[in-house]
């Protein structure tokens, strides 16, 4: 689960949150509000599959006072409480529609403000002085669910709770009934102040949960983020940000293999930078690492397939491959890159060449079989790069083993 605190909060800022003790069942502002929207779908969730446990317990609560009920008020005492019964699955089928989730602690509250002024009033309203203890076991009953396990936050639970009860005070004493409060206190007070502490606890364990679990996403975050420095680090060349020689192993043994099971052509290309020790000489080792990065970036322009990579082989060398590409399409490739090396123009003041920098290319293709050897194919196109520069550099030529073709731009 993506928890958004995760990437508003540092690690340390979550520590000193629990280290805190959370003693005021609240966030700090911003977080109170991502903590809140979380919550609110979470607890209509769960809502779902407590209505029911509810239902099921009021319900037998409702059987056992009936049965005990005389019988000239069990019609009224119905009405009174059959709108309880009401409530909660009004507010079941509620925590079915996603849209009223931002609502959620609203309807609850409501709900079950209604449900405790009902039955604070019923209690008054039907019994009369008697002080029936099943009466009172409903009201005790239905603060204690409202607190413990609808799942409002505390400060909400309490508002419901004892608005609830302040509304059945005001009804009561409308409807001209006298209050005995200190059965009431017994009951009502008690219960409330239990369920106050339910509600307190069940807040508090929910917000340090939640907190781990920014702790845990945190950490997870971290770990992913290092691991993708680590393999960045361990599969690139720093300077240049082109695959390092230990990542193009892998991947020209996977190719070669996959070549071999298809029967499709496969080309490498070594490219090495014409007299650069005169160029590091003449402009300093800044300089040629400047003018690396350039070459890596024209190169790196050139293939154009997923499979296809560019790897810094050695301190002035690169090695391209090219999947899918037969000789021809390998020497258009290898004009290609060498066209655009010179466009850029890089001043090279010492070349005996050309008055710009160039690079020699040795091509190799082939469609391998188990009897050629990667190896072996490695080094075909090194010697075509070393026939390359023994012609006078700045040109490409394609392995002899498979067919000879040099041309000088
Ligand atoms: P050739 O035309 O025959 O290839 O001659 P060359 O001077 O390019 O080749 P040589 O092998 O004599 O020199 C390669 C130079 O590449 C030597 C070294 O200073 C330079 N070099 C290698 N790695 C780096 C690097 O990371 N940064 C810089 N600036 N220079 C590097
Ligand atoms: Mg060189
Ligand atoms: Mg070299």
């Amino acid at each position: 689960m993506k928890l958004e605190a995760s990437t508003l909060f540092k690690q340390e800022q979550i520590d000193l949150l629990i280290a805190r003790g959370l003693n005021l069942v609240r966030f700090p502002k911003g977080l109170e509000t991502i903590y809140k929207n979380l919550y609110r779908n979470g607890a209509a969730l769960e809502f779902r599959y407590r209505a029911p446990i509810i239902l099921g317990l009021y319900l037998y609560l409702c059987i056992g006072t009936y049965q005990i009920l005389p019988t000239e008020i069990r019609s009224e005492w119905i009405m009174f409480y059959g709108w309880v019964g009401l409530i909660i699955f009004f507010a079941w089928f509620l925590s079915f529609i996603p849209t009223m989730n931002k609502w959620f602690e609203h309807y609850v509250c409501l709900g079950s403000v209604g449900s405790v002024a009902l039955t604070f009033t019923l209690i008054n309203v039907l019994e009369q002085g008697q002080n029936n203890v099943l009466f009172h076991a409903a009201m005790m009953y239905a603060i204690v669910i409202i607190y413990g396990f609808v799942g409002m936050r505390f400060y909400t639970a309490v508002i419901a709770g004892w608005c609830g009860g302040l509304i059945g005070i005001i009804v009561t004493t409308w409807l001209n009934i006298s209050i005995d409060w200190t059965f009431l206190n017994r009951t009502y007070t008690f219960s409330s102040f239990l369920g106050m502490a339910l509600a307190y606890a069940i807040d508090r364990q929910h917000r340090e949960n939640y907190l781990q679990n920014c702790m845990i996403e945190l950490n997870r975050i971290e770990l992913k983020h290092q691991t993708e420095q680590l393999s960045i680090l361990s599969n690139h060349d720093p300077l240049t940000g082109l695959a390092n020689r230990r990542y193009l192993d892998k991947v020209l043994e996977n190719e070669w293999n996959r070549s071999i099971i298809h029967q499709t052509s496969i080309t490498i290309m070594m490219v090495d930078i014409d007299c650069f020790k005169q160029y590091n000489d003449t402009l300093g080792h800044l300089h040629g690492d400047d003018c690396l990065k350039q070459i890596a970036n024209i190169l790196n322009s050139v293939p154009s397939k997923n499979n296809d990579l560019v790897a810094r082989y050695g301190g002035e060398e690169f090695l391209l491959l090219f999947t899918l590409t037969n000789e021809d399409q390998a020497l258009i490739k290898a004009k290609y890159l060498m066209e655009r090396i010179h466009e850029i123009g890089i001043i090279h003041p010492q070349s005996s060449i050309s008055k710009y920098l160039t690079v020699s290319v040795g091509v190799a293709t082939i469609i391998p079989n188990l009897n050629n050897s990667l190896s072996e194919f490695i080094a075909h196109a090194d010697h075509a790069l070393y026939i390359a520069k023994s012609n006078g550099k700045n040109q490409f030529h394609l392995s002899t083993s498979y067919k000879e073709s040099h041309q000088v731009l």
